[in-house]
């Protein structure tokens, strides 16, 4: 299924989103060249908003709290080949602003079809493509009842609510709610948001590109390599504190204090929620009810490389429909992309905290126990395996923002504001529609470089 298939009920308009595509090259104010950026965090909207102001004469310094650039972009190579750990797919071509980036990078994308899957039961028995194809169609059907019955009313409720009305309104048999964990737990992990927590008011406020998901063959990674060409990028320099009371702001970091005239603020929402940056003066009430409110998801993937393809090569998933929602539901087809035998588990954060805790042996060991079930004892040991723990990892702290119910669409706005003139907010949580996206991020870096150059400087005193 396309991301956020499952809750597309009504056909959206992207004119907005086409306007946003075009910031990159609109003709602005130039506030004042030569003045000093500190840009806080090398993912895609720090790159991007340093690019933007390097190229209209800012003087811009990029502090990066990791050892290597791109953020949730994480290209890794331990299997042998690109694999991507991070964002790997992207989401709609036709005007989408990384599309020219990718080209110019080299880095490919071939079309995901959603509908490619081959299903097992946690019993070895083969889901077919009606039973999935039912399966989704009922869902949709789910959702689209709950649209036409909530027509009018004003309050929001968790979209695990509708669920176990559907629950309670048909009876399942345990086969076809197994398919249906399945179908619910894909769309939970795509939108990186749990069910029980996700908005249903604020669904729809998600847009894709129109012209289908494609999935990244050969290193993503090239992207943020090229857009930090020539910037001044200090890695392994996490910011702990921010002073822009009045003067220069200061960015305190472990490795000493630097100032600037102004600065960009790009970490993900997990590390605002953890307070990891100390801000002074604190920041604006609203801004922190803002970053409380909006939701921080979790998905972790474990890709495997086996000795050699046991799996049909051709489909773009393997579905498995267990009685326990979130176990180990989906592995990505790598050899479809790339002809290696390499599959990737997408495991939930619902599902045992993402497996966060887990040891690796333990972790793997479950994910290959899922396909000797679907495939039978034959199935190898892998010869080498890399897994994710963004829950933990300091600098993301979960993997991509989801809306949450009390959170409103207004609230990635005022994360996105400016405050005192001086510090300026990018990053994939602060774009209402495209949030959770590679290009989301992108774009929100060029808004916040646009905001630099627009709004004048203060007054120094
Ligand atoms: C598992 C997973 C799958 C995903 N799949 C997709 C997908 O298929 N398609 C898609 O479009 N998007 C996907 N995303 C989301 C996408 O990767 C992000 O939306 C996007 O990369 C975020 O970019 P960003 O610049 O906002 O933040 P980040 O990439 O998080 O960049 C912020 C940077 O700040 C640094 N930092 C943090 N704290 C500090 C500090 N104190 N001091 C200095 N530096 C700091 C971080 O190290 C990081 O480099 C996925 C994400 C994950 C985790």
């Amino acid at each position: 299924m396309d991301r956020r298939d499952f809750l597309k009920i009504s056909a959206k308009s992207s004119s907005a989103l086409l306007a946003g595509a075009a910031l990159g090259c609109t003709t602005i104010p130039r506030a004042s060249r030569g003045e000093s950026v500190i840009v806080v965090g090398a993912g895609m909207a720090g790159l991007a908003a340093a690019r933007e102001l390097e190229a209209a004469g800012y003087r811009v310094t990029v502090l990066e709290g990791s050892r290597r650039i791109g953020g949730r972009i994480y290209t890794s190579r331990d299997l042998g080949l690109p694999v991507e750990l991070g964002a790997s797919r992207i989401h709609g071509i036709k005007n989408n602003p990384l599309v020219p980036l990718l080209k110019e990078t080299g880095v490919g994308y071939l079309e995901v079809d959603w509908d490619s899957l081959t299903g097992f039961e946690t019993d070895g028995t083969p889901m077919d493509d009606e039973e999935l194809s039912m399966v989704r169609n009922r869902i949709l059907g789910m959702f689209r009842r709950a649209f036409f019955r909530n027509i009018g009313n004003t309050e929001d409720f968790p979209i695990e609510d509708i669920i176990q009305r559907e629950f309670q309104r048909r009876k399942f048999t345990p086969q076809e709610r197994r398919v249906f964990y399945f179908g619910i737990t894909s769309a939970e992990m795509v939108n990186a948001s749990p069910f029980t927590e996700a908005s249903w008011k604020y669904a729809l406020d998600y847009e894709a590109y129109p012209g289908g998901d494609h999935f990244v063959v050969n290193g993503y990674d090239s992207v943020p390599d090229k857009l930090a060409t020539g910037l001044d990028i200090k890695t392994g320099v996490a910011v702990t504190g921010v002073e822009y009371g009045s003067g220069r702001v200061k960015v305190h970091t472990e490795e000493g204090t630097l100032r600037a005239d102004r600065v960009i603020v790009t970490v993900s929402l997990g590390v605002l929620k953890a307070g990891q940056i100390d801000f002074s003066p604190s920041l604006p009430w609203a801004k922190e009810a803002a970053i409380d409110r909006i939701g921080m998801g979790l998905i972790n993937k474990i890709a495997l490389r086996f000795p050699e393809i046991f799996w049909p090569a051709k489909v773009h998933a393997l579905a498995h429909g267990t009685d326990v929602r979130g176990q180990y539901p989906v592995f990505v087809n790598v050899a479809r992309y790339t002809g290696e035998p390499v599959l990737t588990a997408y495991v939930p954060g619902t599902y045992e905290d993402g497996l966060e805790g887990m040891p690796d042996k333990e972790a793997i060991g479950g994910a290959v126990d899922v396909l000797r079930r679907m495939y039978g004892s034959s199935v190898p040991d892998p010869v080498n395996a890399v897994r994710t723990r963004w829950g933990g990892y300091p600098f993301t702290r979960g993997a991509f923002t989801f809306n949450k119910v009390g959170a409103t669409g207004r609230d990635r706005e005022t994360l996105a504001e400016p405050v005192a003139d001086r510090l300026f907010f990018a990053g994939e949580a602060t774009s209402r529609k495209r949030f959770g996206t590679v290009s989301g991020a992108y774009l929100s870096g060029i808004r916040a470089a646009q905001e630099v150059m627009t709004i004048p400087a203060p007054l120094m005193t």
